[in-house]
């Protein structure tokens, strides 16, 4: 018997969808059906932005001091589910259980966490004189839209700074995830967060991002998900004004320097992508090398990709897992023919399913080589286990390569020398870059240039994204 889920929470308390239409949740590891999920309807929605609404003042005048709290109570909730959240996820998307732990789960709760720690600075922030007073304020309500890849931390990279910030939420998560975005909501309940301060609906992108995006009493769009839909909610705020953050798509290149060391480099480039089937918005899908060691490195590409456990996402040694859905799978295996019709040379991986796996959306590890920068493999986002190997002449080169792309997302630089390593890391033009094998860091300001959108998450910046300023200009007083 297929498991129902009809669950949104509004206003504080769990409501269901009177006469939904379901939407069937597949493992994709099994192809089998896992539940059915109700979509909520247009009432209900609108439902949910009336109660932030209302909510918005009370929650708006507490210290961020106070908020913290709150946030401290739904870390601890979520702790303590943590298991839960990672079986839930690795249900959903198909990554290795071991992965969903530490990274899907552990990762984002010490973000959240991180955030409880912002509150005494931004308390300290808030200025008084004499004459004038400007005062950080809640930006308002906040519709805040999110995908699959990583499902619990991109729910937090959003909730975690409104909430903080003094905003009352409307969560629309993915459809394919919706099991820790309940948790999540979950946690909001024990924490005790007040009524209307933090809402969940499951749904339709399409109706409920667009009831969010037009509706005049949200005052905020946050979204994370690709440079199409981002498109779409920018136009459909424009009529009411609100403020948007986009985080969007990527195509980031990872310069293997002159002086790199090359094995480690390669090694570190190809785990990069093949983590989460390549379902990384930030992954490493380019990877520059000179081209006198061009060879050396797709040997060496080759030979680490070939040592690469794809499995049982359950398995402890399965390092990656299928892709999230059908539609995804067949979205890259398309790209992977792409890529053969292009002229690329297939190093390893394809479209022939993996030995002994029937079921399940299951890609093998793909790289190609000979790419230009032209060919769409090269500038479009496939979002599945594929790497780009493309050679460069100097140092140059491979900065104009790294920078010839719509998107500005991320990027690495890999180089010994320190000097080569900081005119690279300079060079590349996205929001956020890592040099040799430095590790994703949950404080650190992320967002995009150019067509990976604006705005930032993470941080103290994150914060500031849900806040604005009100000054207030007193008279001044007349001494006698
Ligand atoms: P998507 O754009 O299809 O969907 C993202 C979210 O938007 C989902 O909740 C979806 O239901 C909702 N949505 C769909 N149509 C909508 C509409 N018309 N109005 C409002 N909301 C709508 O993306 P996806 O397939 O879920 O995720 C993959 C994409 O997300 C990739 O492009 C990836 O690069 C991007 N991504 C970006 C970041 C980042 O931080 N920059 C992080 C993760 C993923």
């Amino acid at each position: 018997m297929l498991q129902r889920i009809n669950a949104h929470f509004i206003n504080g308390s769990w409501r269901t969808v009177a006469a939904p239409e379901w939407f069937t949740l597949v493992n994709p590891a099994t192809e089998e059906a896992i539940s059915c999920v109700a979509r909520a309807d247009a009432a209900m929605v609108n439902e949910a932005i009336a109660a932030a609404y209302h909510a918005q003042d009370a929650w708006g005048r507490l210290d961020f001091t106070e908020r913290a709290l709150y946030l401290q109570q739904m870390a601890d909730y979520l702790t303590a589910h943590r298991d839960e959240l990672a079986q839930a996820i690795t249900d959903e998307l198909g990554c290795p259980l071991w992965f969903s732990r530490e990274v899907q789960v552990d990762d984002p709760i010490d973000a959240l966490r991180n955030h409880v720690g912002f509150a005494a600075t931004l308390q300290r922030e808030q200025s008084w004189d004499a004459r004038l007073k400007v005062r950080k304020e809640p930006i308002g309500v906040c519709g805040l839209i999110t995908p699959w890849n990583y499902p619990l931390h991109q729910l937090i990279a959003k909730v975690a700074p409104a909430l903080l910030a003094g905003c009352p939420v409307i969560v629309k998560p993915a459809e394919q995830t919706p099991r820790s975005a309940i948790i999540l909501a979950m946690a909001a309940e024990a924490a005790g967060l007040p009524a209307g301060v933090f809402n969940l609906v499951l749904g339709c992108g399409e109706q409920i991002g667009t009831i969010l995006c037009q509706h005049p009493d949200v005052d905020c769009i946050s979204f994370t998900g690709s440079t199409r839909v981002g498109r779409l909610i920018q136009r459909n705020c424009a009529d009411t004004v609100k403020k948007v953050c986009l985080e969007l798509g990527g195509k980031s290149a990872f310069i293997i320097g002159q002086t790199a060391h090359l094995a480690e480099a390669v090694q570190l480039g190809v785990e990069d992508v093949m983590l989460n089937s390549g379902q990384t918005c930030v992954a490493l899908t380019r990877m520059l090398v000179p081209a006198e060691r061009y060879e050396e490195a797709c040997t060496l590409a080759a030979a680490v990709a070939s040592q690469l456990t794809i499995g049982d996402p359950k398995a402890e040694d399965s390092f990656l897992g299928p892709v999230v859905s059908q539609q995804q799978y067949q979205a890259v295996l398309q790209y992977i023919e792409l890529g053969l019709d292009e002229g690329a040379r297939l190093l390893c991986g394809g479209t022939e399913r993996p030995a002994g796996l029937a079921q399940g959306y299951y890609i093998a590890p793909t790289i190609f080589a000979d790419v230009h920068n032209e060919m769409r493999i090269a500038r479009e986002e496939i979002f599945g286990p594929v790497l780009c190997i493309i050679p460069y002449s100097d140092e140059d080169e491979a900065l104009r390569l790294a920078n010839d792309s719509p998107y500005g997302l991320s990027g690495r630089v890999w180089a010994d020398d320190d000097a080569e390593r900081e005119r690279l890391a300079l060079g590349i033009r996205a929001g956020l870059i890592f040099t040799n094998g430095a590790e994703w860091h949950n404080a650190a300001p992320f967002g995009g240039f150019k067509q990976s959108g604006y705005g930032r998450e993470l941080g103290l910046a994150g914060v500031e994204e849900f806040l604005t300023l009100k000054s207030i200009v007193t008279e001044e007083q007349q001494h006698d």
